[in-house]
């Protein structure tokens, strides 16, 4: 940094314009028609300082102090939790929301948001209600279970679930099972938070029925067993089947827990997901207790839906810990709404977002891609477009072996790396987000819902623009 002159930094920060003289500035006068005035002082204020430091740093004074203004001012006057348009080919990722809800889920959200509401109040006895009435009906009609309980997320269940049956008692795990979700849920860490004390079993590779046998005792309150969820264990491997794990919880009257991680409630079979069975067929196997998520595969909004044996769930409702797991009431009423939708079936379940793109045939993709490709071509010299085929993946801890095909639209830039082709995509509004491979950015569109093409389009013309 070169070193400066003190009585020429003093002249220099003499020379910054006051608070008061930027808000004359034109540009910055404009944006007081659409912005709060409080994010055009924090613009205005913190592009000063920044001026202050980089001075003081033995640096110039910037250029253009208005422009720098104006665009902090409209990243203030943003919402820092927004929406972004998909196109990682991710169906439910975590990071950026998972699954998206369907209408008639927002429109319940809203309504029931909007005004007072039944959520814990019986209209008929006119007196205090349960909140769980609201999905517990419908659980019950979808999965054939005895009882079932909603809570916030899916860890919340296991915990919940845990520390109900088995706090300070022992719990029977495979090796194999002990995994880690993204997003730090550990088996081993929920397992001592919820007061369990963990019993391995077997190894990472193979656990025989006889493996938890020989681990029952009279401390032994539960057999759990885990969805692997994002990893799969290949080559020489054993499990021990549900089935029989069941059999062996009876003979023992041990009860037996799954954590079925994504949960899907409809058939993904018929679009190539074979490895996720049904919730309702893993409970026809006879476990005394299944949890599953709200937002992964089911494809509503984030929580936990515990279902089984009334005795159990009856545990976890008196449980203090409900009450500080418990499902709130936007979640409830899009909950409410999305399983109504399973509950009318096929043509109803087209309107369930994460279902329509893991259906959604590689044709329709890759009509969407040759479409993109052509608005770019349209849009100038500077991307060169491709249409390639790939594969999307489900995500949320399902089928992590078994990708979708698809039609990607890859692109690359004449003018600048895919990394800032990336990034300037990223950088859009919306942003739009997107996955690089072979120094070319990759747009799956399989996860672009339709109404947001047009924003797309736009934003690939836009930088298919040459560079001036
Ligand atoms: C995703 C997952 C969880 C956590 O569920 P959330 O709804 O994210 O809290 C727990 N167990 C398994 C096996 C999972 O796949």
């Amino acid at each position: 940094m070169a070193s400066k002159d003190p009585t020429e930094v003093g002249a220099l920060l003499r020379r910054l314009p006051s608070v008061d003289e930027l808000l004359q500035e034109p540009a910055i006068k404009a944006l007081l028609a659409r912005l709060p005035r409080w994010a055009i002082l924090e613009g205005i204020r913190e592009t000063l300082e920044r001026a202050r430091r980089r001075i003081l740093a033995g640096g110039a004074q910037p250029e253009d102090l208005g422009a720098a203004a104006a665009a902090l001012a409209e990243a203030a006057a943003r919402p820092s939790l927004r929406r972004v348009i998909n196109a990682t080919g991710v169906i439910l990722h975590t990071n950026i929301g998972r699954a998206r809800l369907p209408e008639a889920a927002l429109e319940a959200a809203r309504e029931v948001g909007r005004a007072y509401s039944t959520l814990e109040f019986d209209l008929e006895a006119g007196a205090r209600g349960s909140r769980q009435v609201h999905v517990e009906g419908l659980l019950l009609r979808l999965t054939g279970a005895e009882a079932a309980f909603a809570v916030n997320n899916n860890a919340a269940a296991v915990l919940l679930a845990i520390n109900s049956l088995a706090e300070g008692r022992e719990v029977v795990v495979s090796r194999g099972e002990l995994v880690e979700i993204g997003g730090s849920f550990r088996i081993p860490d929920v397992m001592r938070k919820a007061g369990g004390l963990l019993r391995e079993v077997g190894t990472t590779n193979r656990t025989h029925l006889t493996d938890y046998e020989a681990a029952l005792s009279e401390r032994t309150a539960l057999l759990l067993k885990v969805h692997p969820s994002n990893f799969a264990i290949v080559g020489f491997t054993a499990a021990a089947s549900l089935a029989d794990l069941v059999a062996l919880g009876k003979r023992h009257h041990v009860p037996v827990l799954v954590d079925l991680g994504s949960g899907a409630l409809a058939d993904l079979g018929p679009y190539g997901i074979t490895r996720e069975e049904t919730v309702q067929a893993v409970l026809r196997q006879g476990p005394d207790l299944v949890t599953f998520s709200g937002d992964k595969l089911l494809g509503g909004p984030q929580a936990g839906l515990v279902i089984g044996r009334r005795a159990l769930v009856e545990k976890l409702r008196k449980n203090p810990l409900a009450r500080a797991v418990r499902i709130d009431k936007l979640s409830l009423a899009a909950l409410e709404a999305t399983l109504r939708l399973y509950l009318e079936g096929p043509p109803a379940l087209e309107a369930i977002p994460t279902l329509r793109c893991i259906t959604l045939p590689a044709a329709a993709v890759r009509a969407r891609a040759e479409a993109a490709a052509a608005a770019v071509r349209e849009g100038g010299e500077d991307l060169v477009a491709e249409v390639l085929p790939g594969s999307s993946e489900v995500g949320g801890g399902a089928s992590p072996t078994e990708p979708l095909p698809t039609f990607l639209l890859a692109l690359r830039s004449r003018s600048r790396s895919a990394e800032a082709l990336e990034a300037a995509l990223r950088r859009h509004d919306p942003p739009v987000l997107t996955r690089i491979k072979d120094e070319r950015v990759l747009l799956d569109l399989r996860t672009v819902a339709p109404d947001e093409l047009p924003a797309l389009t736009a934003a690939l013309r836009a930088l298919a623009a040459p560079e001036t």
